[in-house]
């Protein structure tokens, strides 16, 4: 997977993808994540990327020319490129989204600063993204959310560090409980059943945990969730009721 990153600032990039599990993946090949400054794209002697917003108003707003010089660039090149626009406007960032970024080859991000981009930017890209209801700085932060993200999806990356099929989202559910040594500590201990050796047991706590937890904390993702004949059975168990949901 190659990632374009249209930003204004590129070093914001360098230790977060040089670090751990990304470190590595961008070391093997795994993924590629090219930082271009969109100040290269500029014209004139002092390179202007940013004027004040017509009609008015505060801050100051990131001019189309360079961004979209940039995203042509790109794509010129590499036609399969899919553009995106970080935005807090944009459609939220879930786990199925980044599943389905992570079958692309070749995915641009822009990211945006100050009180965000020219509307006419929108025409060139092909999908907007945000990763929360909040507003944060600039895009590159969010941009690197969405490569974290994708990344752990490729495989090869995870390694033998684990796997994401059994991550919080990817069946609807968040993650049952996690434990490692010490067996015990300030007098909390780890459930007996993990320290049975019994797969089948340990497998049905697993799920039966991923459901309270899931309906405890997140019940919208539950009343989105197909729930097998098994997982229906447990879920009722822990309802104390049959039936309803
Ligand atoms: N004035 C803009 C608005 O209200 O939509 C917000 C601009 S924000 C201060 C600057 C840049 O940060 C945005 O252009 C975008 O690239 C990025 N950004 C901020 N929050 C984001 C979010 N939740 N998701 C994705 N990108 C975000």
């Amino acid at each position: 997977m190659i990632f374009d990153i249209l930003t204004l600032f590129p070093e914001m990039f360098l230790s977060p993808l040089e670090e751990s599990i990304l470190g590595k993946a961008c070391e093997e090949g795994l993924i590629t994540v090219n930082l271009i400054n969109i100040r290269d794209y500029a014209e004139g002697r002092h390179r202007v990327t940013d004027d004040y917003p017509y009609g008015g108003g505060k801050g100051m707003i990131m001019k189309p020319e360079p961004i979209i010089r940039g995203i042509k660039a790109i794509r010129s090149q590499h036609t399969e490129t899919r553009v995106i626009l970080m935005t807090p406007q944009g459609s939220p960032l879930r786990q199925e989204v980044a599943k389905r970024l992570a079958q692309l080859s070749r995915i641009c991000l822009v990211c945006g600063r100050y009180e965000g981009v020219d509307e006419r930017v929108r025409d060139f890209v092909h999908e907007e993204i945000s990763i929360g209801d909040y507003v944060l700085t600039g895009g590159e932060v969010a941009a690197l959310v969405v490569i974290d993200a994708i990344a752990r999806l490729i495989p090869g990356v995870l390694g033998d560090k684990g796997s994401s099929e059994e991550d919080s989202f990817s069946q609807g559910l968040l993650e049952y409980p996690q434990y490692t040594r010490p067996r015990e500590f300030e007098g909390r201990k780890v459930p007996e059943v993990l320290l049975s050796g019994d797969h089948q047991t340990i497998e049905q706590w697993r799920r039966r945990e991923a459901l309270r937890r899931t309906w405890e904390r997140r019940p919208d993702l539950l009343a989105k969730t197909e729930l097998s004949k098994e997982d229906q059975e447990l879920f009722d168990e822990l309802k104390g009721s049959s039936g309803t949901r």
